[in-house]
């Protein structure tokens, strides 16, 4: 068994603080990686505070890992020691199923395994996930990564980047479509910069007045407040597609109406409370209300190989491990510039 240091969250209420555990010895398939970047991901915080149900503790969150090969199994084909290789919020599936042959292992019908707070098939325990020293995987869960772009700006690529490509993708957005991007945080940040890579012209709707100069950095093309009720009224109508990521209890309504006839409004943000949402908002103008999670790993590949060609990172502030507590405070506010990632060689 292979020591492991983490920081752990051991109960809902509390702070995260360190903890040692054992990762598995690697088997023919597996790869191991020592961790140099793993990013902060507001689902992380959702689970260390038991928002969604379900969380088991000690909790070792991270699901935006990026590292170097250490060592890999007999039958390893795809990596050598010393790549880089990255890992997101899936560890292992069915490999089987219908989602599964499709790339889409992030719908396995046996349920896939989450990176952390799952019960994983190989130990009968619960994974552990990024905010560790190192970690071992299956190979057919661990993605390439490009060396030619900087890999603290990579590893959110795992989790905000492939859950705002994947609805782009799905719903062909582009060139002639008016989009918009609900909450700047990681993945919104995200969003601006894939959506306007596509063609597309990108509307940043924010809670956050400071935000404006950083949406235009980012590729937003206009920015427009969601406090002003005068501002809301004059979206009506306007857009093609809505990518909502939110994470928490927000109207989604409000937003419903802004959609053009046939537009769609894809929810990626997930409010651990349920919200209403009135028929009416949909039945006027045939628009739809749809959710997308994460990506499977085919596209995960795919997203990380398109970024590497338009060198596309994520804006990124780079912290101790030990600042994770206020990091998550920070969180909350909204005042994350775009995406924590810890520094693992701080552990
Ligand atoms: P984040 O960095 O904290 O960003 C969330 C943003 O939402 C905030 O920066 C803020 O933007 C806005 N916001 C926060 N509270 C709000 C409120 N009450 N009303 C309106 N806007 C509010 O979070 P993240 O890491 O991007 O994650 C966002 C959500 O996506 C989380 O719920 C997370 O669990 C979920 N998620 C889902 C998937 C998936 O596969 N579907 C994958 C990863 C994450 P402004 O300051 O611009 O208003
Ligand atoms: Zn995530
Ligand atoms: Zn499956």
């Amino acid at each position: 068994m292979c020591n492991t240091k983490a920081y752990a969250a051991y109960n809902p209420t509390g702070e995260l603080a360190p903890f040692q555990f054992d990762r598995r010895e690697v088997r023919p398939s597996d790869v191991k990686i020592e961790i140099v970047y793993c990013g902060v991901c507001h689902s992380d915080l959702h689970q260390v505070r038991n928002e969604w149900g379900g969380s088991q503790y000690p909790l070792v969150p991270g699901h935006e890992i990026v590292g170097k090969v250490t060592e890999v199994g007999t039958a390893v084909t795809k990596f050598a020691v010393g790549d880089l290789a990255g890992i997101g919020c899936l560890v292992d599936s069915c490999r089987e199923c219908d989602n599964c042959r499709k790339g889409l292992e992030q719908f396995c019908r046996y349920g896939s395994t989450g990176t952390y707070n799952s019960k994983d098939k190989v130990s009968g325990g619960v994974t552990y996930g990024g905010y560790s020293s190192q970690i071992v995987a299956d190979e057919a869960f661990v993605l390439k990564v490009s060396p030619n772009l900087p890999l603290s700006g990579v590893a959110p690529l795992l989790c905000a980047g492939i859950t705002t490509y994947s609805p782009l993708r799905h719903w062909k957005v582009g060139k002639g479509h008016k989009v918009a991007v609900v909450g700047l945080g990681g993945l919104g940040h995200m969003a601006i910069k894939f959506a306007a890579s596509f063609g597309a012209e990108v509307t940043m709707l924010s809670t956050s007045p400071s935000k404006e100069k950083d949406a235009q950095h980012l590729g937003a093309h206009h920015f427009a407040l969601t406090s002003d009720p005068q501002t809301l009224k004059g979206l009506a109508g306007k857009f093609d597609f809505i990518l909502d990521t939110v994470s928490a209890e927000h109207n989604y309504n409000t937003y419903l109406q802004m959609l053009n006839t046939d537009g769609v409004m894809v929810c990626v943000g997930a409010p651990p409370t349920p919200s209403q949402i009135m028929a009416f908002s949909l039945i006027g103008g045939r628009k739809s209300l749809a959710g997308s999670l994460i990506g499977g790993l085919p596209e995960t590949q795919e997203m990380l190989d398109y970024c590497a060609a338009h060198n596309i990172v994520s804006d990124v502030e780079v912290v101790p491990v030990n600042y994770i507590n206020e990091a998550y405070v920070r969180m909350l506010k909204g005042d994350v510039r775009y995406r924590f990632v810890l520094d693992m060689a701080t552990l």
